[in-house]
């Protein structure tokens, strides 16, 4: 059994009393020793033995009182390895909370707090990266959760005459539908999408590692489930969705998010409740495009 265990029954709610412990029996191991060798032998005692014994005891009783309080320390080592692993890797690790002396005390506050701290840390994450509507991610939560260096696709998703059922149904009834149409849009992507609600009624998908027909594909079921699931009054609620793909890195997928946002406008354009897909315009071979120039710049 480690000595602080011991002491901690002999102690339980003193450490300055182990500490005590751990140097009284250190000190006085050379005396104990030699009182013995005195109260044990018949004759005199030859003082060269006796400076043996006293000076094996003195060794015997420094390594005793430097092990002893080194077992003394276990609570506060075991509290310095818990808050480092916390600060390294957030992760609260278990920590003895049942000794009541002051090591012990230091152990339990510091497993509360650390608890506490993470509860509060949780807590101010989904505050931060959740839409309280809907419970979606909002922006700052979409943005997080794509890896940069994963290629893949955008649907860009807008709800189509959104401010008529306002105005004719009211703001709650508008945030009924906000909050169906975010379920349905979750309902119809695939486990590893990341659905968000960027802003009023606008919202969006990451598709990991998808191509544009894979976009098109979802956007289309996305789609179809808004239409088939949420209804305002007695008409169904539609969305257009953008679509387009590209590749990874923080520019790239930037750039694929824009297209996605052309693509909904143009399905907006193009007569709503639909899916379009960004198809950017191929480059024009050098001379065209030199052609083009001049004859903007003539104009
Ligand atoms: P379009 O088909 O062109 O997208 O038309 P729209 O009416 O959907 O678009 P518009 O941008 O004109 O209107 C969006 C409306 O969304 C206006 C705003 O009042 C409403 N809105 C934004 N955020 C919320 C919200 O949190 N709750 C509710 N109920 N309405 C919201
Ligand atoms: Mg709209
Ligand atoms: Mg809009």
């Amino acid at each position: 059994m480690n000595f602080y265990s011991l002491a901690d029954r002999l102690a339980p709610r003193s450490y300055g009393l182990k500490l005590f412990a751990a140097a009284f029996i250190g000190a006085h191991l050379p005396l104990i020793a030699g009182v013995a060798m005195l109260a044990l032998s018949s004759g005199p005692v030859d003082p060269v033995a006796l400076a043996g014994v006293l000076l094996a005891a003195t060794l015997a009783g420094t390594g005793l009182a430097l092990a002893s309080l080194r077992m003394l320390l276990s609570p506060i080592l075991a509290t310095e390895k818990a808050l480092a692993r916390y600060e390294a890797d957030r992760i609260v690790p278990e920590l003895p909370e049942h000794h009541r002396d002051e090591a012990g005390r230091l152990m339990a506050a510091t497993s509360r707090l650390l608890r506490q701290a993470e509860q509060a840390l949780t807590a101010a994450e989904k505050a931060a990266f959740t839409d309280p509507l809907t419970g979606a991610f909002n922006r700052r939560g979409f943005e997080r959760m794509i890896p940069r260096d994963c290629a893949g696709a955008f649907l860009m998703i807008d709800i189509d005459r959104f401010k008529s059922i306002n105005d004719t149904l009211g703001h709650d009834a508008g945030d009924r539908v906000l909050t169906a149409t975010a379920r349905a849009i979750s309902g119809a992507v695939r486990r590893g999408d990341v659905p968000a609600r960027l802003g009023g009624e606008e919202f969006a998908v990451f598709l990991p590692d998808a191509d544009l027909m894979t976009a098109m594909e979802v956007g289309e079921r996305v789609r179809a489930a808004v239409q088939a699931g949420v209804r305002a009054g007695d008409r169904s609620v539609t969305v257009s969705v953008g679509a387009a793909a590209g590749g990874a890195g923080a520019s790239a997928l930037a750039a694929t998010m824009k297209g996605a946002d052309a693509a909904l406008y143009a399905a907006k354009r193009a007569g709503r409740n639909r899916v379009t897909p960004y198809l950017p315009r191929p480059a024009l071979p050098v001379p065209a495009a030199r052609a083009r120039r001049e004859s903007a710049d003539k104009r």
